[in-house]
């Protein structure tokens, strides 16, 4: 595979600036040897400011084209870039794999994604933006309500799903008549860029997608340019706070934050332990627990701990780590880059300095490949510190921590104590328990016996408390790319009579 960075997009034209050219043989080998560390270097060089600019320009021309299609004509140009991103599922699966250092059976998964995304967005979250008439809202007034576009719109992506989470968004956005300039993570721009060369393919007139790279300086200069009226973006907590602090100012602008999680399990002494293990063993390890969904904290209850745990440790220690795409289909590979690494050992530190044993302890992997392969962690903690950071924070790697319980309102009130609420999900076979975790846990999804991973597009997906707000993503995306226009209608001119006003002087 010849990886050429084609530079930042906008007037229908990749830029090809000096300096991003094709990765030199050499830099090809450090990039499949250690996934993640090179492309973030390259573009660290390569990021021109002057372009911001431009590509909001682009943005505002390609909006005027764009707003005044219908949605029949957007949805053909949606379907072409469907074949396209179909026919080239397996390049981008590769970069993925390479970028950001997921197996490529699941890179795979996530290029499948950007097709089937398509079909999603036109048939269930079409019709939730199609105008609609209500008869006799009021006596010979029909009321009409219209859903326009915001404008140009800013999607700003996270590392660990380059294309699948920008997919969604971009869909949506487009298909509503909104124009977008996309900045993907300066972790995986590559398989970013690859994206884009289908939207490019697939002919969508000149500025309604635009591409820009580049770190937070350049998503902070566009986020906050009043000319962008809609900012849709997946991260964490932390950059989540700096969009709202960069445009709070700007009331009509439409900020969307899908961030981070803290996502507990439980485990009812009812559970069907051999379809909870492997649940649970994805939702913890998977993408080397590099998911926003992963899950962290589980809630044992204390009748089958000694058993379900002994068992998670068994399957986690048959776990294998190996390179993205040399290796046999391991379960995971590498973290993205060496923060990540470190991040992982110090929190695993954490929960050691707060109390938690260490049930599998967190260690770097020699695989013989350049790159940060560790080990899944397992920790328990008896009582844990429910204000502690390990407890709080998200963590990002593959650890994950069992707490008992005697009695499921312990249970819940130990699920709700950190400050995310994206995912949760409950293991029973009792509906009652279920009842009540619907009822009390504080968390955007809850799912019954499946894991906290694994989403649907045909549902919305967002979290609660500091892991959104309240625009959730996936079916309900297409909700905040409009703006709610409400109209009442009369062809009537003759009911109104001066007679009628109240108050005037003979
Ligand atoms: P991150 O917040 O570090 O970076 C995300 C993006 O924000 C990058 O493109 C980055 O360049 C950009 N950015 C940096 N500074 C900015 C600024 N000042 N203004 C605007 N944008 C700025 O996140 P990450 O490490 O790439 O991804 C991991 C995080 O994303 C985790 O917290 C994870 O839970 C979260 N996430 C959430 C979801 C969800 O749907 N809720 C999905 C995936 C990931």
């Amino acid at each position: 595979m010849q990886m050429l960075l084609k530079g930042d997009y906008f007037n229908g034209k990749f830029t090809h600036p000096e300096g991003l050219v094709n990765l030199s043989t050499a830099q090809e080998k450090i990039l499949k040897n250690c996934p993640g560390e090179l492309t973030h270097k390259l573009w660290e060089a390569g990021v021109f400011y002057d372009h911001i600019e431009k590509s909001i320009e682009s943005a505002q021309k390609g909006f005027d084209t764009w707003r005044k299609l219908s949605f029949e004509q957007r949805v053909s140009y949606l379907k072409k870039y469907q074949e396209i991103v179909r026919a080239r599922k397996d390049e981008i699966a590769m970069a993925l794999a390479l970028e950001v250092g997921k197996p490529l059976w699941e890179a795979k998964t996530e290029a499948a994604a950007l097709d089937s995304k398509v079909s999603v967005t036109i048939s269930d979250s079409l019709e939730r933006i199609k105008q609609e008439t209500i008869k006799e809202v009021m006596p010979k007034i029909d009321g009409h309500v219209v859903y326009k576009p915001l404008g140009p719109c800013f999607v700003i992506g996270p590392f660990n799903f380059p294309c699948h989470l920008a997919n969604g968004q971009i869909l949506s956005a487009l298909l509503a008549g909104n124009s977008i300039i996309f900045k993907p993570s300066e972790k995986t721009i590559y398989s970013a860029q690859l994206m884009i060369e289908c939207f490019h393919q697939a002919g969508f007139p000149e500025g309604v997608i635009n591409f820009i790279n580049g770190t937070g300086l350049t998503a902070g200069k566009i986020t906050g340019d009043k000319r962008i009226r809609g900012v849709f973006f997946t991260g964490s907590k932390a950059i989540g706070l700096k969009i709202l602090e960069n445009t709070y100012t700007d009331l009509g602008k439409l900020v969307a934050l899908e961030l981070g999680g803290k996502n507990s399990t439980i485990i009812h002494h009812d559970t069907n332990m051999s379809h909870a293990l492997p649940e649970l063993l994805r939702a913890c390890f998977l993408t080397t627990g590099q998911r926003c969904t992963s899950t962290s904290m589980i809630l044992i209850h204390r009748k089958i701990e000694q058993e379900f745990i002994s068992q998670f440790k068994a399957l986690t220690e048959r776990i294998t780590v190996g390179h993205p795409t040399k290796s046999n289909d391991p379960f995971m590979g590498p973290l993205i880059d060496a923060h990540a690494e470190k991040l992982y050992f110090d929190f695993c530190q954490f929960g050691k300095d707060e109390g938690a044993e260490e049930i599998i302890s967190p260690r770097k992997l020699d695989i013989g490949f350049e790159g940060h392969y560790v080990s899944p962690s397992i920790h328990y903690a008896k009582k844990p510190d429910l204000k502690g950071k390990f407890i709080q924070e998200e963590i990002f790697g593959p650890n994950c921590f069992f707490v008992p319980y005697d009695d499921i309102e312990e249970a819940i009130k130990i699920a709700n104590c950190t400050e995310y609420g994206l995912a949760a999900s409950v293991f029973t076979r009792d509906p009652e328990i279920y009842k009540l975790c619907l009822r009390d846990i504080d968390s955007g999804l809850l799912n019954l016996n499946r894991s906290t991973v694994g989403a649907t597009a045909r549902l919305p997906f967002g979290g609660l408390k500091s892991s959104g707000n309240h625009r959730p993503a996936a079916v309900s995306m297409i909700d905040h790319c409009v703006s709610t226009v409400a109209s009442l209608e009369t062809l009537d001119d003759n009911s109104s009579k001066i007679s009628d006003v109240v108050g005037l002087k003979e």
